[in-house]
């Protein structure tokens, strides 16, 4: 849906939507560079190798409306296509859908997964070095400016974004989570309704 809707925009629509992301994107690159330069070996060894990720376990995941989107405008077609194909081939099993043998098949993984780190993870890597830790913790304080509604935040307006097109999904959670709601109510934002 999401993909139908941004190819059928002009150009320049496109190019203001992907504008808007354009800094986000830039934290989403920090925070992946951090992953991979402090986490990626003790990830690799203890998770990826035996292909039982603890992180990308079915149940775990979380995904944002917002998350799709930033996804789709960040992939190709062909990679849009390979999780659609994955959908609807998956045989079920313990690991999350999109996780295959070279790893995670979103080109933008959802910001839950980019953010999480076990606490194996953690004490290993942050509990020792303290400028890694606040390090980590002011890419924790970076992710709320996108994420969390306390003021206007690029999650909710994405949210806002399809729904003043007409669209609705049961990702849309600052548009529908009650704790989410009542915390925008507190800080006086305002909501587009999203639809039954
Ligand atoms: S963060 Fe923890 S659970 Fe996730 S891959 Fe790394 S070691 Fe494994
Ligand atoms: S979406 Fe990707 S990173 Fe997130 S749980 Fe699934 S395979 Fe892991």
């Amino acid at each position: 849906m999401v993909r139908h809707h941004l190819s059928g925009l002009p150009l320049s629509q496109l190019h203001r939507l992907k504008q808007r992301i354009r800094s986000y994107v830039g934290f989403r690159k920090a925070v992946a560079s951090f992953q991979k330069t402090h986490f990626a070996d003790l990830c690799s060894e203890k998770c990826f190798t035996s292909y039982t990720s603890a992180c990308c376990g079915r149940e775990g995941i979380i995904t944002f409306f917002a998350d799709v989107v930033v996804n789709v405008l960040l992939s190709t077609h062909e990679e849009i296509d390979g999780l659609l194909d994955i959908l609807d081939t998956d045989t079920g099993g313990l690991n999350c859908v999109y996780l295959n043998k070279t790893g995670c098949l979103w080109r933008a993984k959802p910001i839950v997964c980019e953010m999480f780190l076990c606490e194996h993870a953690k004490n290993l890597v942050l509990d020792n070095n303290k400028a890694l830790k606040s390090q980590w913790e002011t890419f924790r304080r970076r992710e709320r400016r996108y994420t969390w509604p306390t003021r206007p935040v690029l999650f909710d307006e994405l949210e806002d974004y399809f729904i003043g097109a007409g669209f609705d999904s049961p990702l849309m959670y600052l548009h529908r989570s009650p704790g989410l709601l009542r915390l925008k109510a507190r800080h006086g934002l305002g909501n587009a309704k999203a639809p039954k």
